[in-house]
C-alpha cells in the first residue's frame, strides 16, 4: 500500500496551518507569541496541539509509541477525518458491514461519499470474501466494529485478518467495546498490518462520554495525515487533565469493568427466563441485544415506566431487536421486573 497515493490529491499538497505552539515548543518565561491573555492561568494558554503528555500516557498504558496515537473530539473526529484524507466525494467509496454504529454512514453522506454495506450472515458473522467482492479502485475505507454495536459480538479475527491482507486501502477496525471483550485487542498487532486503523474511546469503559476524547492508532505516516488535517486544538485542556486523572486512576476503571461484567453475566441469566425475550444474543460488549415478537411495544411499555432502551427494530438483521445497555444493578433489576410484567 502506497500511502501517500491513497490520499485525495488536496491533501497529499496541503500545507497545514502553522500555530505559534508549532514553531515554538522548548521551555521559556515570557511567552508573547500567541496573542493570548496574561491572566487567567493555566486557561489563558493555548493547549498542547498533540496532546504529548496525554499520549505518552497512554503509549504506557496500551503498549503503543505515543506517535503511534492519535487524539480527537471523540471517535466521530478520527471516523471524520479518515473521510476527508482519502475519499474524494462522488468518487471514492467505502465499505462497511451491516448492521452497525451509524456514525461511519452518517459521516459519508456529510462528506458525499458512496457508503456500501455488506450484510453479516446471521450470526452477525463477518465473511471477508462478501466484503472484498464488494471493493474496488475507488474503495479506500473499510469499516469494521469488533465488539460491533448493536450486536454486541466480536467479528471473526481470521475473517478480519483476511481483509487487512488482501484489502490495498485502509481498514478501520472499531474497538470502542474491547474493555468489556474476552477477546485480545488489535493493537499489539499494529506493525504487522500498515494499513490497519484501530479506534477506542474514553466514552464507554472509561465512563467519561462527556470530556469528547477518541483514540485512533495507526502507523506513524497515517497519524501524521490525521494531524495535518485536524483543527489546530482540538482536544480542549480540561478533557486533557481530566484524561490524565483518569489515567492515574486506571484501577476505578477496572473495578467498573469488572462490576459491569459480573453485572452483564447476571443479566443474560435473567433474560433468558423471561417469557416476552425470545433469544439473547450472545455479547461482548457492555450492552447485550435481544429479540422481542413486539419491539415497538415493548419499548414504548418501557418507555412508559421510565426505562429507555434502545428501539433497533428497524435496523437490518435486528428486527425485534432491543439494545439494553449494562447499567447498575439497581438498574438492570428495574428492567427486567419491568420486563417479567409483560
Ligand atoms: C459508543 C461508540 C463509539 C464512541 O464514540 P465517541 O465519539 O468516542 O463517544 C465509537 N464507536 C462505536 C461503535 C460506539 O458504539
Amino acid at each position: 500500500m502506497d500511502l501517500q497515493q491513497l490520499l485525495r490529491a488536496n491533501i497529499r499538497k496541503l500545507h497545514p496551518y502553522s500555530c505559534a505552539r508549532d514553531e515554538f515548543k522548548g521551555e521559556a518565561s515570557v511567552f508573547l507569541d500567541a496573542n493570548e491573555n496574561p491572566y487567567n492561568a493555566p486557561f489563558n494558554r493555548y493547549p498542547d496541539p498533540l496532546q504529548i503528555k496525554l499520549k505518552q500516557r497512554i503509549s504506557a498504558l496500551k503498549g503503543v509509541a505515543w506517535e503511534n496515537v492519535f487524539l480527537g473530539n471523540g471517535s466521530d473526529e478520527p471516523i471524520d477525518l479518515l473521510y476527508r484524507a482519502f475519499c474524494e466525494p462522488r468518487v471514492d467509496n467505502v465499505v462497511a458491514i451491516e448492521p452497525t454504529y451509524g456514525m461511519y454512514k452518517v459521516c459519508a453522506d456529510i462528506n458525499d461519499v458512496e457508503y456500501r454495506k455488506v450484510l453479516l450472515d446471521e450470526g452477525f458473522e463477518l465473511s471477508s470474501a462478501n466484503l472484498l467482492a464488494a471493493t474496488d479502485a475507488h474503495t479506500k475505507l473499510v469499516w469494521l466494529c469488533s465488539p460491533n454495536n448493536p450486536t454486541g459480538n466480536s467479528l471473526n479475527v481470521v475473517e478480519v485478518e483476511t481483509v487487512l491482507r488482501n484489502f490495498h486501502g485502509i481498514v478501520v477496525l472499531d474497538e470502542a467495546y474491547i474493555d468489556f471483550s474476552a477477546r485480545k485487542s488489535f493493537l499489539c498487532r499494529l506493525h504487522e498490518f500498515p494499513n490497519l486503523v484501530i479506534l477506542q474511546t474514553f466514552s464507554k469503559a472509561w465512563g467519561s462520554a462527556a470530556i469528547r476524547l477518541g483514540m485512533a492508532f495507526a502507523s506513524e505516516e497515517i497519524i501524521q495525515v490525521l494531524n495535518k488535517i485536524k483543527y489546530p486544538y482540538n482536544v480542549n485542556l480540561l478533557t486533557q487533565q481530566q484524561a490524565l486523572d483518569l489515567l492515574n486512576h486506571a484501577d476505578r476503571t477496572r473495578e467498573w469493568v469488572k462490576i459491569l461484567l459480573e453485572e452483564r453475566a447476571r443479566l443474560l441469566e435473567e433474560l433468558a427466563d423471561i417469557p416476552v425475550v425470545r433469544h439473547v444474543y450472545p455479547t461482548d460488549a457492555n450492552f447485550v441485544l435481544v429479540r422481542v415478537p413486539d419491539a415497538d411495544a415493548v419499548y414504548s411499555y418501557l418507555t412508559n415506566k421510565g426505562i429507555i432502551v434502545r428501539n433497533r427494530n428497524k435496523v437490518t438483521l435486528c428486527h425485534g431487536g432491543l439494545r439494553i445497555t449494562v447499567g447498575t444493578p439497581e438498574e438492570n433489576e428495574t428492567l427486567v421486573q419491568a420486563l417479567k410484567g409483560i
